[in-house]
């Protein structure tokens, strides 16, 4: 076994939404930078079919879960681009109340940071015609009980309707950040180290002095003078606890939030073909203000099927009917909060996630809503992912589904957004990082990625993780060039 050595200025772990902004603004600032990423490189041209999509980009194979009752699926990327490369596109400004509370940089100091991402995404109102049937069903229904249905803002280019935002565009149209900021960065002059997993960190006299890792057979060490870490809410607080790093304040990994998620898919008349078009494309935000956000999400037969009620010929009829589903999701704004484990046999991390009866509630109401909407379209069955009342196909089965006494465990819950297990703020024994990303406990090593967001949003995060990303970098990148 041989161990190759780098030196650079700044090195960067992970290149999702938080790493790939920050490497690109450091290697823009002439910062000499390296970014060290455990997944591999996967060009547009060569994006594998969508059950290789979970094999090879999702981490775990899209298996990694947070144990409470349900356990909650929750999938992480893990290639260059990271969960970015897998994610729905959609963007969503932070709430403004949400980055006023936080006590850091208000919103008069952030919105150029949110207004320089999303020009570099292209973050713009999907076209009504890129969003397919699902979108026409939603309108009917929510047109038919007076709710505005809004098309959703999304990071794309060229859209060509493949509907598989979630395993990779094979057009490469949607503006992950393999394709937004990591050649810009490689093109300034960063390093980019794929299928490099880092195991350690270099501290020398109480300072972040580097990292290291392996790569194949071999061991790496990354001398620099700055540390960022960048591998997301689950993975960053996991590596702290592992290497007892930056733990004073007794908050890594504490306060996880996930918005927990519910699906719906209903059962039409007419042919929907829900999956031409983007994924996710429009969204309710009537009931944003009770923490509940409708949001369309539209997934490939073999997936969709999986979470659908029957078997043999039974399912077997439903499959038959896939051009004629359509699906909507309900999200929350989660008041329950998680933690973080240690992680033991290897795995990459153990989230512990229990969802409390208010958020078990909203979540039901979102569901009910969305079955509502679809009532009023015309739907034939109303798939509720609601154990006790799985079927929705009249006012009656809508009412039961509204009394219908709950325990989480009837749900089926999923998340994607894991937020807030090493928190930012002032106070060192309350938070992690400071409003620059610095651990408070060592200095030089920073964090930025979605852990640092101090409360739940209720939006998807990855515009307020770049742009937060993007304004520590350049604060660290002028300090270094100073
Ligand atoms: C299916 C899905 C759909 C989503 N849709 C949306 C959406 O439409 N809009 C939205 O705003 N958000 C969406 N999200 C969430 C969003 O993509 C994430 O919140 C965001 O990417 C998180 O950014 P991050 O930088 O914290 O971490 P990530 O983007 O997860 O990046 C972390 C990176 O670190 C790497 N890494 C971890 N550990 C190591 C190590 N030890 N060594 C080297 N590398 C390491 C990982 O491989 C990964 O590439 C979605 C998520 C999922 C799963």
């Amino acid at each position: 076994m041989e161990t190759i050595r780098y030196n650079c200025k700044v090195v960067v772990v992970g290149t999702g939404a938080g790493g790939a902004v920050a490497g690109h603004s450091f290697a823009s600032a002439g910062v000499d930078t390296i970014l060290v990423e455990e997944g591999r490189h996967f060009k547009p041209a060569d994006y594998p079919r969508v059950f290789d999509g979970f094999v090879n980009m999702y981490l775990g194979s899209g298996s990694t879960i947070a144990f409470g009752r349900p356990p909650i699926s929750i999938t992480l990327g893990r290639a260059v681009g990271g969960t970015t490369i897998i994610n729905s596109s959609t963007c969503f400004r932070p709430p403004r109340e949400k980055v006023e509370s936080w006590g850091g940089p208000g919103w008069d100091e952030m919105l150029p940071f949110f207004e320089e991402v999303e020009q570099r995404i292209n973050a713009k109102p999907a076209d009504i015609e890129l969003l397919g049937g699902n979108w026409r069903i939603l309108k009917r229904g929510c047109d038919a009980r007076g709710i505005e249905l809004k098309p959703l803002v999304h990071n794309i280019r060229d859209c060509a309707k493949r509907g598989r935002c979630a395993f990779g565009c094979p057009e490469g149209a949607k503006q992950s950040t393999d394709v937004s900021f990591i050649p810009g960065a490689v093109e300034s002059g960063a390093r980019l180290l794929t299928s490099h997993y880092v195991d350690g960190v270099i501290i020398e006299n109480g300072r972040a002095a580097g990292v290291v890792g392996k790569h194949g057979d071999n061991r790496f060490e990354i001398r620099a003078d700055s540390v960022v870490l960048s591998m997301g809410a689950l993975r960053t607080p996991t590596f702290l606890m592992k290497h007892k790093l930056a733990t004073s304040s007794r908050r890594v990994g504490r306060g996880l939030q996930i918005h927990p998620a519910g699906r719906v898919v209903a059962e039409m008349d007419e042919i929907v073909d829900g999956h031409i078009g983007i994924s996710q494309g429009a969204y309710i935000d009537h009931w944003a203000d009770r923490g509940v956000m409708l949001e369309g999400i539209f997934l490939n037969p073999g997936i969709m099927m999986t979470s659908l009620p029957g078997v043999g010929a039974e399912l077997k009829n439903l499959a038959a009917a896939y051009r004629r589903l359509s699906a909507f999701g309900s999200m929350v704004s989660d008041t329950s909060s998680g933690r973080m484990l240690p992680s033991h046999f290897g795995d990459p991390f153990t989230a512990l996630y229990q969802i409390n009866r208010k958020d078990t509630g909203n979540l039901i109401f979102g569901i009910a809503r969305i079955a509502e909407i679809y009532l009023a379209a015309g739907a034939k069955r109303i798939f509720t992912g609601f154990h006790p009342v799985p079927v929705v196909d009249d006012e009656k089965s809508l009412k039961k589904l509204e009394q219908a006494r709950f325990s989480p465990r009837d749900l089926e819950i999923m998340a994607f957004h894991p937020l807030g297990t090493c928190r930012m703020g002032a106070d060192a024994r309350a938070s992690v990082v400071n409003f620059d990303l610095e651990t408070h406990d060592i200095p030089r090593l920073f964090i930025m990625d979605a852990s640092v967001i101090p409360s739940s949003l209720g939006v998807n995060p990855q515009i307020t993780i770049m742009s937060l990303a993007m304004r520590a970098a350049r604060r660290l990148a002028a300090k270094l060039k100073s």
